[in-house]
């Protein structure tokens, strides 16, 4: 395949790009519980929705479960980045579970906004993708006065008992372009609107969008690592898509098709806030060796967001 390649190819690599600070510590909370308590150990859904780092706690003896009621009473159960409803909470306290919650802080914060405006009697339009982790444990604080809307067409026709007391939330994964437009239909059609400043796309999310966003015009194919469940990771590759070139989200250097290269020479590369860098890694060491391929990090700007670990691993472990 190289022969036919006219030019060298080049891989724009995209910065920022990969693990945000959810997804740091939601992993060192994983690795942490692993040393206080040993195996097993349970956690409430996927840590973060990626295959690589599901499976790597699985081969060290993590339980994942998506019941509260597949954990034995008396275990130690972390609730993963996603966060949960006060539902699961409960059914965790009744089973007498040491829970650890690694609830990324700023979805955390969507929770607390969404209690808020329920408290003071507003429908809340959640703007999200029904059946993610996120969103369900989002809907589970106040499922009565949330609406669920996914789309423009469902800004369109959504109907609230008080027109004039509305307020909205979003997922923090969002399409940074799609939330935007749905917002600004919910804004015409509910003039008293209210809700966060923006939106609550996380900086994670809308960093590495815009990364994609700056690099796909100089590209003529998109490479995205990050799993298929991964919300943030299938938005890069639809983001990337919307620019006109073609884009392919994969787990890894398997899942790459070489025939997606042939005859191109500007890939771009970035991976979702839940993937490895060492895949990244993989995956340009491959075109690399097939295409002879350079590398050029994009810069757009620096994260300096860390978050420190649950309330619940800063005490000393009782034994
Ligand atoms: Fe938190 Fe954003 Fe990372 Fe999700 S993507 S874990 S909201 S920082």
């Amino acid at each position: 395949a190289s022969e036919k390649q006219v030019k060298t190819m080049r891989i724009l690599l995209a910065f920022p790009r990969g693990f945000c600070a959810g997804v740091n510590m939601a992993i060192e909370t994983v690795e942490t519980a692993l040393q206080w308590f040993g195996t097993p150990l349970y956690v409430f859904h996927e840590i973060v929705h990626n295959q690589h780092v599901v499976q790597t706690f699985s081969n060290r003896g993590v339980i994942f479960v998506n019941d509260i009621d597949e954990v034995p009473p008396g275990s130690v159960l972390v609730f993963s980045a996603h966060g949960v409803s006060p539902e699961v909470r409960e059914k965790a306290r009744q089973r007498q579970l040491r829970t650890i919650d690694a609830t990324c802080p700023l979805v955390t914060k969507v929770h607390r906004e969404v209690r808020r405006f329920a408290d003071q009697g507003y429908t809340i339009f959640l703007i999200g993708h029904a059946g993610h982790d996120e969103v369900i444990g989002t809907l589970g604080e106040a499922p009565h006065a949330i609406r669920l809307i996914q789309s423009v067409a469902e800004a369109e026709t959504v109907e609230v008992p008080d027109p004039d007391k509305v307020a909205y939330t979003t997922q923090t994964t969002l399409s940074i372009l799609d939330a935007a437009q749905i917002v600004a239909r919910l804004r015409e059609r509910f003039p008293k609107l209210v809700g966060p400043a923006k939106d609550d796309i996380c900086y994670a999310t809308q960093n590495r969008q815009e990364a994609v966003l700056a690099i796909a015009p100089q590209c003529d194919v998109f490479l995205v690592v990050g799993s298929q469940n991964s919300s943030n990771s299938r938005r890069l590759a639809e983001i990337a898509a919307s620019t006109g070139i073609p884009a392919y989200l994969v787990d890894g250097p398997q899942e790459i098709d070489l025939a997606w290269f042939a005859g191109k020479e500007t890939v771009g590369l970035t991976a979702g806030a839940s993937a490895p860098e060492h895949l990244v890694q993989e995956c340009i060491r491959l075109l690399q060796e097939k295409f002879g391929a350079t590398v050029e990090e994009v810069f757009l700007r620096e994260e300096h967001v860390h978050f420190p670990l649950p309330a619940e691993l800063r005490l000393v472990p009782s034994h």
